[in-house]
């Protein structure tokens, strides 16, 4: 090998366009370029202009590849999930994204990085790697502890053998007795057809790729990582929790968007309340509720008496956009209450010291989240992995009280509605010092700690951050030297 010849690794990442998989995905893209690998992310140009400013500061470069938007039915610059005007239009957003298959070839051919970050509903990315022995890493934004759960849920079949009028099973074959209700299962054949093809694409890619990446860490989930890498058979590298690398109120302020609207007040709102006596409720970059639903949220809310902030996602097209407030409710919950509309900066609000609790959907970037800042978490899953999520936070972690959502639908307007009594008996568990309550939040500030712990010097997600690197340099060099 010429020793003049660099050594530097050269890691691609490409994201899918939602905000649960890409901020993720850029944040490990972050930890890669501080262990001095040169990243480059490839996007489309809505998304490019959304992430610029994050990632010019960590000298990660962004390549852009057109997304055919209108050709697929979809408004023009519509670019990510989370700006599909209605859960209707998601399937065309699956479908558009396949025909980036080529431009993203072209653009490996041309780089020829060491190595492929890619998602699991990006999984045809994997072939094209695999055809330039490209190695690829894969990341499905899922805990190591819902991984396990679908293995077993597939290999074992229990709701298969389930007695007629069962409602309930436990999970077979985990190392704790995870009790589910059947109709909290996602039967991806009947709920979500469009992206059925994917996800058994990418269940075999997952087998045949170079391994995973997680956004977790060992000591959240020990019996898990260990039974996914033993049980399972995956290899993988927890790197999590990932969003800790934002570390500056302007990184915390501006992650998955330009600086969030109303960022100053609404950190200054906190600032007035006192520790730990602000719930805050946000159900991810998702979850479309009814208007009925979210009334009595709202209603719930109100009537549990603990300073909140909601945040309310833009409705669906056609759906009126305040229709669900109750007369006169912002006028009552003045200075209590606080309805964000649009994009929250939520890293930045789960860390301010007011808040003290999390009632959130479960989705696994926010349950991470909502850990690292030592919260404990009040659970409202909707769909996809969340229900999973619910009982590992419940049920092992003991970290959360759960609303008590018996099941899944996949189409909001099926979902069962949780009534005003329900949020506030939830919300004053979550806040209360009664029912555990105390030792939910000492158990959650443990968890806290351990979080920064997995990724500070020494910690068990930098050991394994530090160890891919070392063996992808090795690989680089090695390749070098034979060349
Ligand atoms: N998020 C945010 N502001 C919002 C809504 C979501 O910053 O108003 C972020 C949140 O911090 C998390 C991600 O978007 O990192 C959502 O991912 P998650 O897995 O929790 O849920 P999903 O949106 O995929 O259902």
């Amino acid at each position: 090998m010429d020793s003049q010849e660099d050594t530097t690794l050269h890691m691609l990442f490409f994201p899918f366009m939602a905000p649960g998989h890409m901020l993720p995905m850029l944040d490990i893209a972050k930890l890669f370029s501080a262990r001095s690998a040169r990243c480059t992310v490839l996007t489309t140009p809505a998304n490019a202009a959304l992430i610029r400013s994050s990632l010019d500061r960590h000298a990660i470069q962004i390549l852009v590849i057109p997304f055919p938007s209108v050709a697929a039915g979809l408004p023009d610059g519509c670019e990510n999930l989370y700006s599909v005007p209605s859960p209707e239009l998601e399937p065309n957003f699956i479908k558009a994204t396949g025909t980036l298959r080529e431009p993203f070839r072209r653009v490996l051919d041309e780089l020829l990085p060491d190595c492929v970050v890619t998602d699991m509903f990006l999984p045809w990315a994997y072939h094209a790697a695999d055809e330039l022995d490209v190695p690829t890493l894969m990341f499905t934004g899922l805990s190591f502890f819902a991984h396990c759960c679908f293995d077993s849920m597939a290999h074992n079949d229990p709701l298969g053998s389930l007695p007629a009028g069962e409602e309930s099973f436990a999970i077979p074959g985990l190392p704790h007795n995870i009790k589910m209700f059947k109709s909290q299962i996602l039967n991806l054949a009947r709920d979500r057809p469009d992206i059925l093809e994917v996800i058994v694409m990418s269940k075999e890619v997952e087998r045949r790729c170079y391994g995973m990446v997680m956004n977790t860490f060992y000591e959240l989930e020990p019996d898990y990582s260990k039974h996914y890498r033993e049980v399972v058979g995956g290899r993988a590298w927890h790197l999590g929790p990932v969003s800790l690398c934002n570390s500056d109120a302007t990184e915390k302020s501006s992650r998955g968007n330009s600086v969030s609207d109303g960022y100053e007040s609404c950190l200054s709102w906190l600032d007035t309340k006192s520790p730990g006596s602000v719930v805050y409720v946000c159900f991810g970059s998702g979850c479309h509720f009814s208007t009925a639903q979210l009334r009595e949220i709202a209603l719930g809310l109100e009537a549990a008496k603990h300073p909140f902030i909601w945040v309310v996602r833009p409705r669906g097209e056609g759906e009126e956009e305040e229709s669900w407030m109750p007369e006169g409710y912002e006028e009552r919950i003045a200075g209590e209450g606080l309805v964000l509309r649009g994009w929250a900066p939520q890293i930045a609000i789960l860390s301010h010291g007011s808040v003290g609790g999390f009632v959130t959907h479960c989705g696994w970037n926010s349950t991470l989240e909502g850990v690292s800042a030592g919260l404990p978490l009040a659970t409202w899953p909707q769909f996809a992995d969340q229900f999973f999520n619910e009982r590992l936070i419940v049920d092992v972690l003991r970290v959360g009280v759960a609303v008590g959502v018996r099941s899944m639908a996949a189409k909001h307007e099926e979902r069962e509605l949780v009534g005003a009594a329900g949020v506030q008996r939830a919300v004053r568990r979550l806040m209360g010092s009664g029912d555990d309550g105390e030792e939910r939040r000492h158990r959650a500030r443990e968890l806290g700690r351990m979080a920064k712990e997995a990724v500070g010097s020494g910690g068990s997600s930098r050991f394994d951050l530090d160890s891919l690197v070392h063996e992808l340099k090795e690989r680089r060099i090695g390749k070098m030297i034979l060349k």
